[in-house]
């Protein structure tokens, strides 16, 4: 069953007499494990009639590049094909939710939708559920701990956060039982829509073109569900250990899964819980995914401006304004930075990483952002530089923890440090850490060959 508290309504209208149930699938990319989907089942099953799941493909989004589209359809294909499998329909067309949802909801009995939390996901669930003319129900399922029961207001950091999730993630890390449909779908009229497993469909939306598909993800719950097996199984009792060495790296790579909702945070905990593993390398692994992940839904749901500069601590701001003026070795504006062309051949392994393949490891992303920082003229310039770096090129970037992320870069949900040049009291990072920490000389190798040493 999906627990109570991930369920809210989100209009006065009543339910209705309806062709179907639909359910607007926006934020919870996949068929399994979705507790939205499950929600729109039972109620379809309560009515007695077919299920319609609807995605509205929007394009004109800021830094949307054809990578990320690629890889939400190759996700959106697995869905039809599971969906299908179910004895639901499925039906993707192009447009704004307004539109798209807004004319298929007038035939519903009613409407079911996902959460997303940013601002303009906020802004659709308002619009659909206010024109909707029968009841929209909001479930919850891309967190363990739904956001608000956790906290609703900012959190310092992970300190503060994590022992509220402590005390409540075990009612949440639940199997989601798969109730099947009474009525079938097959013989519902819906009208045309677009194939999510055609992707000359990308060549029809206005996308960036900066960032190109990649090859190194495959998008879709199948693949995500191969690779968390892979990992559970083969790498997880050495992430402790390992997580550090980006040029092998022993992680999950369960962010881009998780960023477009085809992997469930709770499937994921719930693989990593019961693996044969270490009990220090599931802990450190679930305080990642849970505690650090939920932190970014957190500083997302509790504060208006999260992508803005003015959202960072204020000592932090203040510090860094003293020292706005201090003289810089280096300053490299966007297209610089973007191409990789630094004099450091540690930050331009990291930014081939991202471009060629739409990830970096985390220990590289916090050395790649700190130097951002350090190299822009002003950490205004930097925090805008950093965030246009970030969602352009990852695929799991404009994500909650993308902006809590690089907010950390600028001192967010961390502490004063001793004061030094550049950064004031923000925490610094140096090559030295790299040398002496992790693999670097390989990794520089693997991404841009031996040429530099
Ligand atoms: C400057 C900077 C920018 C970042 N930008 C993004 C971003 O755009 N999107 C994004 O999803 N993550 C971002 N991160 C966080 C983190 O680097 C990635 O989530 C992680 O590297 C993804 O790899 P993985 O799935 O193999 O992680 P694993 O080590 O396998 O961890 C498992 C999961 O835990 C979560 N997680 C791990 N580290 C963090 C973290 N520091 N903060 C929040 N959640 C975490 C992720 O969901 C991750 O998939 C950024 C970090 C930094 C320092």
């Amino acid at each position: 069953m999906v627990e109570p508290e991930r369920v809210a309504v989100l209009n006065d209208a009543p339910e209705r007499e309806g062709r179907y149930v639909l359910y607007w699938m926006q934020q919870s990319q996949r068929a399994v494990f979705n507790p939205a989907l499950e929600v729109a089942v039972a109620a379809a099953n309560r009515r007695q009639l077919p299920l319609v799941v609807a995605f509205a493909l929007y394009d004109p989004l800021p830094q949307a590049q054809r990578r990320h589209y690629a890889f939400m359809l190759e996700g959106l294909a697995d869905v039809a094909q599971e969906l299908k499998e179910r004895g639901a329909a499925f039906l993707m067309r192009r447009g704004a939710p307004e539109e798209v949802i807004g004319a298929l909801v007038r035939q519903a009995a009613l409407l079911v939708c996902d959460r997303g939390y940013q601002r303009a996901q906020r802004r659709w669930r308002s619009a659909v559920a206010a024109a909707a003319g029968c009841r929209v129900l909001e479930v919850e399922g891309d967190v363990v701990v739904p956001a608000a029961l956790a906290s609703t207001r900012p959190e310092i950091g992970a300190r503060s956060l994590r022992p509220k999730l402590a005390r409540l993630s075990g009612r949440f890390l639940e199997p989601l039982r798969r109730t099947p449909l009474k009525v079938t779908a097959a013989g519902l009229k819906l009208g045309a829509g677009l194939d999510p497993a055609d992707l000359t469909v990308l060549d029809a939306l206005s996308l960036g073109r900066r960032a190109d598909v990649v090859t190194a993800f495959r998008g879709g719950h199948r693949e995500a569900r191969r690779r968390l097996q892979r990992f559970a199984g083969e790498v997880l009792s050495h992430y402790c250990a390992a997580r550090s060495l980006p040029a092998f790296a022993q992680v999950s790579e369960m962010s881009p899964y998780l960023h477009f909702g085809q992997i469930s945070p709770v499937e994921i905990s719930l693989a990593v819980r019961d693996a044969r593993a270490p009990q220090a390398d599931r802990d450190t692994y679930l305080e990642e995914l849970i505690v650090r992940r939920e932190l970014g839904v957190n500083f997302v749901t509790t504060t208006r401006d999260y992508d803005s500069y003015d959202a960072l601590p204020q000592w932090a701001r203040r510090s860094l304004q003293l020292h706005a003026r201090d003289p810089r070795t280096h300053v490299y504006g966007f297209e610089e930075l973007a191409a990789g062309a630094t004099h450091d051949p540690y930050w331009n392994a990291a930014m081939q990483e991202m471009r060629v393949t739409g990830f970096m490891h985390n220990y590289m992303r916090m050395y790649w952002g700190k130097k951002v920082l350090e190299w822009s003229a002003t950490p205004e310039e930097g925090h805008a530089a950093l965030l246009r770096l970030n969602n352009t090129y990852f695929l799991d970037g404009r994500d909650c923890s993308s902006y809590g992320n690089v907010g950390w870069v600028f001192g967010l949900h961390d502490r004063p440090w001793p004061e030094r040049a550049i950064f004031g009291n923000v925490r610094y990072m140096n090559a030295a850490g790299l040398e002496r920490k992790t693999d670097i000389r390989d990794y520089v190798d693997k991404w841009l060959g031996n040429r530099l040493f």
